[in-house]
């Protein structure tokens, strides 16, 4: 058996090439899926933990992939989509589709009071997002305070998202910080950016209540929240333990597997249908 440098580069080589194109065959695999219309959302209920009734829906992108028959996750795809600028298409296909989801539950009369969208960093600094998403409400007949986007910390650093978070908030859409606390931005854009909730990050539900860190962080992030007036709402809650620590707190609202996984189209309407 010979073992050569040579051998050993060769293949390192081979690895990376077989990587870049795997890489470009997923984004060309992308591409071809927005143009085809292959994409689906789930969506996951966010409940009040006062009421127990469903406040709003999040949706969450799916990309049951037909050649392979694999559910492609956000995970995948999100980044890949960043990378390339398909990202701005395929947040349009997500906005327009949600809302169209909505308006049909508006005319089912099975709506919760809010749909909640993502929007990544990349595709909120599009220069036209609020009109574009100002148009989409029009045509679904959807008012403002029906919409809610989930934007991360990442998103707030600049002027013109400032400038934008104002304008949409202007229209009357709420705005949610996504993962809160996982971001190290200062805290004080709080005062002065027009944000509606804080969802903590489910990283720090993990080990609830023993987790005295995870613990510490939970209860500053309620008591900031209520202070500022804002909603909190706890995502990737899993179990009751979870769940009663958190409305001994007095976390305003709830997120997770022990409610609801993220459901297919079909799914959320039956469960809205019954919560109704
Ligand atoms: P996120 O916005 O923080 O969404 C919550 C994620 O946690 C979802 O994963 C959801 O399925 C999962 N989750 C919910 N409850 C639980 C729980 O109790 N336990 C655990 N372990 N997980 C839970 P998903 O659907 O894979 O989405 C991952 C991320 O991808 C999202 O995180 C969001 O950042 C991004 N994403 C999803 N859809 C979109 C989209 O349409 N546009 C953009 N820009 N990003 C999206
Ligand atoms: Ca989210
Ligand atoms: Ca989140
Ligand atoms: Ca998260």
């Amino acid at each position: 058996k010979q073992h050569s440098g040579g051998n050993a580069y060769q293949h390192y080589s081979e690895s990376l090439g077989s990587q870049i194109s795997d890489t470009l065959a997923l984004e060309n695999a992308l591409r071809r899926a927005i143009e085809e219309d292959e994409f689906e959302l789930y969506y996951q209920p966010q409940y009040d933990m006062g009421t127990g009734r469903i406040v709003a829906v999040e949706a969450l992108l799916r990309w049951p992939r037909p050649d392979t028959g694999e559910m492609v996750m956000p995970a995948t795809i999100i980044p890949m989509c960043e990378e390339s600028g398909l990202i701005t298409p395929l947040g349009l296909w997500v906005l327009r589709r949600a809302c169209r989801d909505y308006s049909r539950w508006q005319r089912q009369r099975i709506a919760p009071p809010r749909v909640a969208v993502n929007i990544s960093a990349r595709q909120f600094q599009a220069q036209d997002l609020v009109e574009t998403i100002r148009e989409i409400l029009q045509a679904q007949q959807m008012r403002a305070a029906q919409l809610e986007l989930e934007l991360t910390e990442s998103v707030l650093q600049t002027q013109s998202a400032t400038e934008q978070m104002h304008a949409l908030a202007g229209l009357g859409i709420q705005i949610a910080i996504d993962d809160f606390g996982i971001g190290y931005s200062s805290l004080s854009y709080l005062k002065h950016l027009p944000v509606s909730k804080l969802k903590i990050d489910r990283s720090f539900l993990r080990g609830i209540p023993e987790d005295e860190d995870n613990k510490a962080i939970v209860e500053a992030v309620i008591s900031m929240a209520r202070s500022l007036k804002l909603q909190v709402l706890a995502e990737g809650v899993e179990n009751a333990t979870q769940r009663r620590y958190l409305r001994a707190r007095g976390c305003d609202q709830v997120q997770g597997y022990l409610y609801s996984r993220p459901l297919p189209l079909a799914d959320i309407e039956a469960l809205l249908q019954q919560s109704d």
